[in-house]
């Protein structure tokens, strides 16, 4: 588990800033008729203009066959995440998930979003509004002297009174050295439980809430995870500063 210094704090509040205009500027583009590659183009395009590198890009999980083709995630409708983006064209009523991290002078942000496509249904809308909730309670929850368990518990408790399936196998996660560092960071928990919160720490916090039930499955090729019911689904992240009062969003 890292803490980062005064000096590192603020090459990562820059990339964050930067992380931030960018995912702005690609959530305006996601529109009906738009292909996903359109907009990880456009992704790359400005993270490279800007004089960082697209942190997804070339990227090897742990376990993973080959390394990430993009710059960005794209997750239309029953993907969860980790959408390759290609030739799908957006269509008027989905909704699109966009995640993706920034290298800027050496340390990673990462964040996402998701946004309407067009008009989309009530209950979509509503969807993504809770997804944001539920990222904003479990940033609410990180605090120095606190545990990792106080995060998944404010996620949890907010998500699964309202009917969602709460994504359980994938998770937040440290952030800043490198794309994901300790600790993982679950989206249900108890609170008091889990390792220590210590002012300094970064971390991307990083709900996903389904329609359905929580169950998620891999496909083919690898990285997209979709719902195991076909349900839709939505996801927030943000990289934050851990402090001894309320952390700070970085993205
Ligand atoms: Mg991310
Ligand atoms: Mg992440």
């Amino acid at each position: 588990m890292n803490i980062y210094s005064k000096d590192e704090l603020s090459i990562l509040r820059e990339g964050g800033k930067r992380l931030a205009e960018i995912r702005e500027k690609v959530a305006a583009r996601a529109v009906p008729g738009v292909k996903t590659k359109e907009l990880d183009a456009y992704a790359r395009e400005l993270i490279e203009e800007a004089g960082d590198t697209p942190a997804f890009l070339n990227y090897r999980p742990d376990g993973a066959d080959y390394p990430y083709p993009a710059a960005l995630c794209v997750s239309v409708n029953d993907e969860v995440v980790h959408g390759i983006p290609g030739e799908r064209i957006l269509e008027d009523g989905d909704i699109v998930g966009l995640d993706f991290g920034v290298k800027h002078k050496g340390f990673f942000t990462d964040s996402a979003i998701t946004v309407p496509v067009g008009n989309i249904s009530p209950i979509a809308w509503k969807l993504i509004e809770d997804t944001r909730e539920a990222l904003m309670r479990g940033i609410g929850a990180a605090r120095g002297g606190g545990r990792i368990g106080d995060i998944g518990y404010a996620v949890e408790s907010f998500a699964r009174p309202l009917g969602y399936g709460i994504v359980e196998i994938l998770g937040g996660h440290g952030v800043g050295h490198r794309q994901h560092e300790e600790p993982y960071i679950p989206n249900i928990g108890r609170r008091g439980t889990g390792p220590k919160l210590m002012s300094g720490m970064v971390l991307a916090i990083e709900p996903m809430l389904n329609l359905g039930t929580e169950k998620v499955m891999l496909g083919k090729d690898g990285y997209a995870w979709r719902t195991k019911d076909g349900s839709l689904s939505a996801h927030f992240e943000h990289t934050i500063l851990v402090t001894d009062s309320e952390a700070e969003i970085l993205t």
